[in-house]
């Protein structure tokens, strides 16, 4: 159907003005599926906060990323197994056009690439890169599980989470990222590191 011509005019300004914004997407092929992931990522190995900047610079490498916010940088105090050093955690919005097990999948190499090598469950790591929520999906397989499933008991999550995104409703939960936080009342030691005391 042909469109009268104001709504017309109005539909192609729209989208080239869109076009004009994103330069990085205008240069791709027609789009894919698009998916908003969250993704945390921690170090508590060597320049902690070096690394967490190579895994970011990592997955904006990966084809047809694009990153929509990032939180500060949080100096936090490790929790599961507390015989270790402090990390240094972040939290990133993604827009992104893999499915989540693809998504997964080029994080674990980023992770070797990077240099981690597996201790063992909760333990030091140079890089940890972790698919929080991935749109408002709910995925269970033997590799994935999304939501994390730990995204609510820790704080090192949630107050990055916080930062970019207090209203985004955890799909399971029924709660708000701000909700989930303001209900976990136990310290963790988590502490948002100034720019200009970036380490
Ligand atoms: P970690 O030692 O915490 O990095 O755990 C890594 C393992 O957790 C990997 O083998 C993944 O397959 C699995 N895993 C399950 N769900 C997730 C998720 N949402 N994000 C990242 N890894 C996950």
């Amino acid at each position: 159907m042909k469109l009268p011509a104001p709504a017309y005019r109005q539909a192609q300004g729209g989208a080239s003005s869109r076009l004009a914004r994103d330069r990085s997407w205008s240069l791709l092929p027609p789009r894919g599926m698009r998916h908003i992931a969250y993704i945390g990522i921690g170090s508590n190995v060597g320049n902690k906060a070096h690394q967490c900047e190579q895994g970011i610079s990592e997955i904006l490498k990966l084809d047809r990323h694009r990153l929509l916010a990032r939180s500060s940088l949080y100096k936090t105090q490790p929790i599961g197994y507390t015989e270790q050093d402090w990390f240094i955690n972040l939290v990133i919005k993604l827009e992104t056009e893999m499915d989540a097990p693809t998504l997964l999948c080029s994080l674990k190499k980023i992770e070797s690439r990077l240099g981690r090598v597996k201790t063992h469950r909760w333990g030091p790591r140079t890089i940890d890169l972790d698919i929080l929520f991935f749109n408002d999906d709910r995925i269970q397989t033997d590799e994935l599980t999304v939501p994390h499933p730990l995204i609510q008991d820790r704080q090192f999550v949630l107050v990055p989470l916080a930062e970019i995104d207090p209203d985004f409703t955890h799909p399971v939960l029924r709660k708000t990222v701000q909700q989930l936080l303001e209900q976990l009342r136990e310290e963790q030691g988590v502490e948002r590191v100034p720019r200009s005391r970036v380490p």
